[in-house]
């Protein structure tokens, strides 16, 4: 046996009989309820950030710097509102092994047994195989695990295959607040020599394969302002002899986007980057069916039947969907206004090789122009509210090569290779700011519940997950 089978094969023992002394680590995390959109928990949220920062002390950390990032900016409630700090720390230094940066994120989502919990959500239980509290799978498990494989190297004197930077934050559910600037900031200092980044933060596609995620899709969100009468007007005094914002707004929306969901505005779809046949075979064994997406939206609403359609839609190609509409009548019963500004809100998810500032010309020309054909006088105008870009990956590179490995020997299948529909901004900044690869490593099940009630992390994910992190350790640490 190699050093590392022999290593990991020890690793994997002790990590099965600390497996109580685990799930105590993540009880008491999922106790502090550290939600960051509640100003009235900020405290909570700062009583995380020392409890992580007195774990690595206790696993041996070579550095802990907590890194203040000042009063948060409104809206707020409390204008003096800190923000809660960025947890920074290493382990090791030794110029001959690769250093791995390992993010993840210490808020948590709101949760109230008012929701529909079915037991106190900051009190970690454990029922049917599953660990069921606010966080468990959002992030702090993943984040234990990676505490948890330190003290099993500790435990066993088996020193780390790399060197390691963590990078823990306390605002991700509430936009990631300071943190672009902060890695800018440390890129060359803290984050110096950082060969690749790991982030534990999403899901399995489903709940019986684990996968490795290599993409995620960006957003530009758009609105449309259109402005008529000085007020609000009545139906049955105006109705018929002005002309409506409203009808102009629903005119140019419907142009966008047809019921297949295909996107209309030309120069678009010309943006997407070809398939390949290396990205075609990826979709083959990916274990994915219409039923899925029909349990998970809850209807039969489907616009593809088949797997590859679904998944390289959700995943590669871009989409447009219409939000909503401000200033509209909403309500209940049957109100005769005519509104007399309304602004259209919509936004497109976007892929390789789309660019942002090309496609908000495309976007705004077009509206421009259908708004122009329908010769009205009020006034228009469309415009990028914000935007986001697209992440992707190769999936073949020493990282994804390394955690194929690591999933094989622990849950023994490969796994699938996946992206997402959503965002994960900070990936790309990690990438752009360090120039190094990031691997999306996800330790939970697709249906664990991340910001929904009854969150869970099922047990075997939470031990096997610190297993398979261990594992990528080693295996990536053994790359040249
Ligand atoms: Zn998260």
């Amino acid at each position: 046996m190699s050093d590392i089978e022999t290593n990991l094969k020890q690793l994997f023992s002790k990590i099965d009989e600390l497996k109580p002394a685990f799930i105590e680590r993540l009880t008491k995390a999922v106790a502090i309820p550290s939600v960051s959109s509640d100003e009235t928990l900020r405290p909570k949220v700062v009583e995380m950030a020392n409890f992580l920062q007195n774990e690595l002390k206790n696993l041996g950390a070579d550095d802990i710097s907590i890194k203040e990032l000042g009063i948060q900016p409104p809206p707020v409630n409390d204008s003096n509102l800190k923000l809660p700090p960025i947890v920074l720390s290493k382990f090791g230094s030794d110029p001959n092994k690769k250093t791995i940066l390992i993010y993840g994120h210490y808020d948590v989502q709101p949760a109230l047994l008012e929701d529909g919990w079915n037991s106190d959500p900051f009190v970690l239980i454990e029922k049917d195989n599953k660990l069921i509290g606010r966080g468990s799978t959002d992030d702090k498990g993943p984040v234990m695990g990676w505490l948890n494989s330190l003290q099993a190297h500790k435990e066993l004197n088996i020193p780390l295959p790399v060197n390691i930077v963590f990078c823990f934050e306390g605002m991700e559910e509430s936009g990631s607040i300071g943190l672009d600037k902060l890695i800018q900031k440390e890129a060359k200092s803290y984050f110096n020599n950082v060969n690749s980044v790991c982030i534990s933060d999403n899901y399995w596609l489903g709940t019986k394969k684990p996968v490795l995620t290599y993409g995620l899709r960006g957003c530009n969100y758009y609105q449309l302002i259109i402005k008529g009468p000085g007020a609000d007007l009545h139906s049955g005094i105006f109705g018929g002899i002005i002309h409506e914002p409203m009808t102009d707004l629903i005119k140019v929306m419907s142009t966008l986007v047809d019921i297949n969901g295909n996107i209309l505005i030309p120069g678009v779809n010309e943006m997407v980057a070809p398939v390949t046949e290396k990205e075609d075979e990826l979709y083959k064994d990916i274990e994915f069916d219409v039923n899925e997406l029909n349990l998970a939206s809850g209807s039969n609403t489907a616009i593809y039947q088949d797997k590859k359609n679904i998944l390289m839609h959700r995943w590669r190609y871009p989409s447009l969907s219409l939000h909503g509409i401000e200033g509209a009548f909403s309500g209940a019963g049957a109100k005769t206004v005519i509104p007399s500004k309304v602004i259209g809100k919509f936004s497109i998810r976007t892929v390789p090789d789309m660019d942002s500032e090309k496609l908000t010309k495309l976007v705004t020309d077009f509206c421009n122009a259908k708004f122009k054909d329908l010769g009205s006088p009020n006034e228009f105008k469309a415009e990028l509210i914000h935007d986001g870009a697209y992440w992707v990956s190769d999936p073949f590179n020493d990282e994804f090569t390394s955690a194929k490995l690591a999933t094989k020997k622990v849950w023994g299948i490969e796994p699938d290779l996946t992206r997402e529909g959503g965002s994960i901004p900070i990936t790309l900044t990690f990438e752009q700011e360090l120039g190094a690869n990031v691997l999306l490593l996800p330790m939970g099940k697709g249906d664990d519940g991340a910001h929904s009630i009854n969150e869970k992390l099922d047990v075997p994910n939470y031990i096997e997950g610190t297993k398979t992190l261990t594992a990528y350790l080693h295996y990536y640490g053994a790359t040249k």
